[in-house]
């Protein structure tokens, strides 16, 4: 009896328990699923918003990608319609002064000279905190490199005069390139970098004296194509003073009495040209001139 009371006491309590047990099991294994599959839930949500994010981004990166490529087209285009426009502006224009409305009055001076009096013209212009433009040849370039370092040092600047002094008309097309890449080439190899010039002076004045020949657009059109302007003057004393004698005091007084806003004056690099530079200088400033280089001139206020 005690046995039986003992076993039938026993036996359903271990089941039950056992069952509990079981129970408990099942219940956290369920439980941890659940969790499990609930954090892997969230976890697809936000890769899924993350994801949407993401593609969002994309579409607005393509979209800001085809204005970008868009914008480059019309840059492209623009450019390239400028191009033209700059080239019609080189091809047709030759510039015999600056905007008349300014009291600017450039300083252009050319050819070439040994350093003695190169040094001479860059210390009047210097005394006169005057930045001016040299039409050297490219020959004297080469053959004098450190002055014109000095010369774009001090803030002047250079424009092409052919290697030669080339008289263009009296030469093939090809020939005038060559003259104008030789130029360009003496000019860099002083220099030590590309240099740019808009600039390009006519020796002699060939094939500019009148100006609607065909020849003078041809060579127009080879200046324009390297990517400058046919400079001359409206101040020059050589031609002027031909039938006088060629003084220092004669040149001043020339240049001084003619000499207006936009003007561009015609010097060379001679030391009577030179000597008068001071007195020429100062004279201008009287006159409520200033001297000043092409650029200053021309880059700043010409009106075309
Ligand atoms: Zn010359």
């Amino acid at each position: 009896m005690a046995d039986y009371s003992y076993r039938s006491n026993r036996q359903p309590k271990s089941k039950s328990g056992s069952r509990i047990f079981l129970f408990l099991v099942l219940l956290v294994i369920i439980a941890a699923l659940g969790i499990f599959s609930f954090t892997q839930y969230l976890a697809i949500q936000s890769l899924q918003s993350d994801l949407e994010l993401f593609r969002e981004n994309l579409n607005q990166v393509e979209t800001e990608n085809q204005q970008l490529r868009q914008r480059y087209d019309d840059i492209i285009e623009e450019n390239e319609k400028l191009r033209e426009e700059n080239h019609m502006l080189r091809s047709s224009t030759i510039i015999n002064h600056g905007n008349r409305d300014t009291n600017k009055v450039a300083i252009t001076i050319d050819d070439g000279a040994g350093p003695e009096l190169i040094n001479q013209t860059l210390a009047h212009l210097r005394d006169y905190d005057v930045k001016a433009t040299f039409f050297p040849m490219g020959s004297w370039v080469e053959r004098y490199p450190e002055i014109w370092q000095q010369a774009i040092e001090d803030g002047h600047e250079l424009g092409n005069h052919t290697y030669n002094h080339a008289f263009l008309t009296t030469i093939s097309e090809d020939r005038v390139r060559e003259e104008l890449t030789h130029w360009q080439e003496a000019v860099d190899e002083a220099l030590g970098y590309n240099y740019k010039t808009l600039f390009f002076r006519p020796p002699g004045m060939d094939g500019f004296t009148s100006i609607n020949s065909n020849k003078t657009k041809q060579l127009q059109e080879i200046i324009a194509n390297k990517g400058m302007f046919p400079i001359l003057w409206d101040i020059e004393l050589v031609y002027a003073l031909r039938n006088e004698s060629y003084t220092t005091a004669r040149v001043t007084e020339h240049v001084l009495a003619n000499a207006r806003g936009g003007s561009i004056v015609l010097l060379h690099f001679t030391h009577i040209d030179i000597a008068a530079l001071p007195a020429i200088l100062s004279g201008l400033r009287n006159r409520g001139l200033e001297p000043c280089s092409l650029s200053e001139l021309l880059l700043v206020d010409f009106k075309l």
